[in-house]
């Protein structure tokens, strides 16, 4: 058969590409630099929703861009944006945009092979393990975030208790394995016993204290309970960050708990582990040191677009051992593309990996660990700042302690149903693009949730927010 030039999926006419690809990366630069007058977010209009469920049609290049422009960014989340403070939301960077662009130009495949991108997540795991205090015999590895990360966590705790043949002959009847986080923890901790095969029964949950830290004598209580019914504990999570007000569990303690005991200590730091990189906040993470393995995000406070999430081990050669498969076609050699073991792919569940670790790479080198920590400190400030002006507001209650970077609160009134109106409060603020915090609900009562996380955001957008909370406040209490 006869190959036609046209057959390629390059570009038939390069000078035109190039023009058409210097205009969409104008656009999103554009829209980057201007995105503080966008609204932070708006639904997607009925029309615009029937159109995207149309079968595949072919385009240009030029029409599929205007559609993306037209149809897809004005009805994105809006996490990019300043004024945007739902969930914990990362707001990215042009750095991180344009290292992505290179990453996918190279399209390196990550799950190994003798190739200097496998090189470059190594130096960024190096620099990982420097930030955290883990010696040069700890593994890390990029995953698509701390949920993924907590399962690793959990698969190599479990791999230690139970010895490497628990991967040919999976769980023992007796004694079960014990986990222990606290009430406060991301879902993702049951997740991972759940997909583990060792069941969300073997996780207790801890109390937390009345700044939602887990109680480390409860936890003590709850592990002996455990030994004397002939149970195994073998895994603590403790958490940076808690996913509802931000609160950091005593790390100091809980480490000295699972050191006496032998227990596997993973610490889900999504966001809050990289508070390392401000000098202001580092203090409070002592203990960090300590664990055995540590979940974390770059795509949270670290900046880094999506997804960047990362898994670091204490014990590499443990870590390796609870996921490498020999595989004849993934067969090692000392010299040629075969070399440079061992590879990303046996240290976790993907092969086929992206080069998540180059926009990780440019972000840490461009803008500076000491920078990077700057804009860390700086959202604790402005949550600080708005727990204030809270408190110096009588329509105004605060409803947690603020540990770091999120605010819970609520506007009240005498003679309404506060859960309702706050929850109606929250939907009225994100659908006037003006403001976008989230909800969450503490001891019953539905709180507005403001997690300051982007680098974008000023006092002049918490003052909005406020202010908005106020208006709309108004409004919903006047009828
Ligand atoms: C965000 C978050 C997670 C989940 O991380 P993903 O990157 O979304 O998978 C887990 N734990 C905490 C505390 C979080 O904030």
């Amino acid at each position: 058969m006869l190959e036609t030039v046209g057959d390629s999926l390059d570009p038939e006419d390069w000078p035109a590409f190039r023009v058409q690809a210097h205009r969409m990366l104008d656009d999103i630069l554009d829209y980057t630099q201007h995105l503080h007058a966008r609204p932070v977010w708006q639904p997607l209009p009925d029309d615009l929703k029937a159109k995207l469920q149309q079968p595949l049609s072919e385009k240009t290049l030029e029409q599929a861009h205007r559609e993306f422009m037209n149809d897809i960014l004005p009805y994105a989340v809006g996490n990019a944006h300043p004024r945007f403070s739902g969930w914990v939301h990362g707001g990215g960077t042009p750095v991180g945009m344009l290292a992505e662009m290179l990453a996918a130009g190279l399209n390196a495949n990550l799950g190994g092979r003798s190739q200097a991108p496998v090189d470059i997540e190594r130096q960024v795991m190096r620099w990982v393990r420097d930030v955290f205090g883990f010696p040069d015999t700890a593994s890390g590895l990029f995953v698509t975030g701390t949920s993924m990360a907590n399962f690793v966590g959990c698969l190599c705790a479990k791999t230690r208790t139970l010895g490497v043949t628990t991967r040919q002959t999976g769980l023992p009847h007796a004694p079960s394995l014990m986990a222990y986080t606290s009430t406060a923890a991301h879902i993702s901790i049951a997740q991972a016993l759940d997909i583990s095969g060792i069941g969300t029964n073997a996780l207790r949950k801890i109390p937390v204290n009345d700044q939602y830290e887990m109680t480390v004598a409860d936890l003590e209580r709850a592990i002996a309970t455990d030994k004397a019914a002939g149970h195994r504990p073998f895994l603590v999570v403790a958490t940076i960050g808690t996913v509802d007000v931000g609160a950091i569990d005593p790390i100091e303690a809980i480490a000295d708990v699972c050191q006496k005991e032998g227990i596997w200590l993973h610490i889900d730091g999504a966001f809050g582990a990289l508070a390392m990189l401000a000098p202001s906040l580092a203090p409070r993470l002592k203990g960090i040191e300590r664990a055995d393995s540590i979940a974390f995000d770059f795509h949270k406070w670290g900046q880094v677009p999506y997804d960047a999430g990362f898994i670091l081990v204490r014990d590499g050669a443990l870590h390796q051992q609870a996921f490498a498969s020999p595989a004849a076609y993934l067969q090692r050699c000392e010299r040629g593309l075969s070399a440079n073991s061992p590879w990303a792919c046996d240290f976790g569940l993907d092969l086929s990996r992206g080069f998540r670790a180059l926009k990780t790479w440019f972000t840490l080198s461009v803008y500076g660990n000491e920078k990077l920590g700057r804009v860390i400190a700086h959202t604790c400030h402005l949550a600080q700042y708005l727990k204030q002006q809270i408190e110096n507001t009588p329509q105004l209650e605060r409803l947690a302690p603020v540990a770091l970077n999120i605010v819970c609160f609520r506007y009240t009134c005498a003679d309404v149903d506060l859960n309702w109106l706050n929850t109606q409060l929250v939907i009225a603020l994100q659908e006037s693009g003006e403001v976008a915090p989230s909800s969450t609900i503490l001891h019953g009562r539905v709180a507005i949730r403001a997690a300051i996380v982007n680098h974008r955001t000023t006092h002049h957008d918490i003052d909005t927010l406020l202010a908005c909370t106020l208006k709309w406040g108004a409004v919903l209490t006047s009828s």
